[in-house]
């Protein structure tokens, strides 16, 4: 059974929307300038600002009364624990089982955070496995993740594929362990890339990268 692997944030869960309703619900909750919502959203660069320095000028920015240390942990499990898949995402996972595929999620970021968005998701029922860098020891593009999605799910690498939105982590990563990929490419990434890697294939969403790759190995 050929491993479809699949990055998370930005892949299996799209997280503008999901940070800018946690943004809105802040200000409102704490009775500041809502007018603050689009330069929150811009300073979270679409969630690759090191959380802490985020929410520290947030903090500065407002006058908010909660040591940094709390906030983080508040943020965390309120972001976290509001990811939900994104709309055509379960129906293409669906459609890719029902063609024989098993299916992985393959994150890099920190153990409990990233449990808390697998979990918040549902994805710790759908997924055959699921490996997070952090408690695997090798963060994406090292090989040793990928070929640990495989053991867990109970497969190889042989004919696996790969989905994901960082070009670095996601696709390089694959391209090492010889595994094909598409890439997910965002209108509002804010990453640049340093390792020059094309995809094999180009998808705009999630569902169309599976389309993708069942017509790609049918
Ligand atoms: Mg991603």
């Amino acid at each position: 059974m050929p491993l479809l692997m699949c990055d998370l944030d930005d892949t299996l869960v799209e997280r503008p929307p999901l940070f800018r309703a946690w943004a809105e619900r802040f200000l409102a909750e704490g009775g500041y300038d809502p007018g603050l919502l689009e330069w929150l959203v811009e300073q979270d660069r679409g969630g690759h600002r090191p959380r802490p320095e985020l929410l520290e000028e947030l903090t500065a920015r407002v006058g908010y009364s909660v040591p940094v240390e709390q906030f983080l942990e508040d943020q965390i499990l309120q972001v976290g624990g509001s990811y939900r898949l994104t709309p055509g995402v379960r129906s293409a996972l669906d459609r890719a089982r029902e063609r024989g595929w098993s299916f992985a999620v393959v994150t890099n970021g920190p153990t409990r955070q990233q449990r808390l968005k697998v979990e918040a998701a549902g994805l710790h029922e759908l997924a055959d496995a699921v490996c997070v860098s952090e408690e695997v020891g090798a963060w994406k593009p090292d090989p040793r993740i990928f070929h640990e999605a495989a053991r867990r799910a109970g497969t190889t690498l042989d004919g696996a594929w790969m989905i994901g939105d960082n070009l670095d982590a996601d696709i390089a990563g694959a391209h090492g362990v010889g595994v094909r990929s598409v890439w997910v490419k965002r209108d509002d990434d804010w990453l640049t890339y340093e390792s020059g890697t094309e995809a094999d294939l180009v998808a705009g969403d999630f569902p169309d990268a599976v389309r993708q790759v069942l017509s790609a190995t049918a």
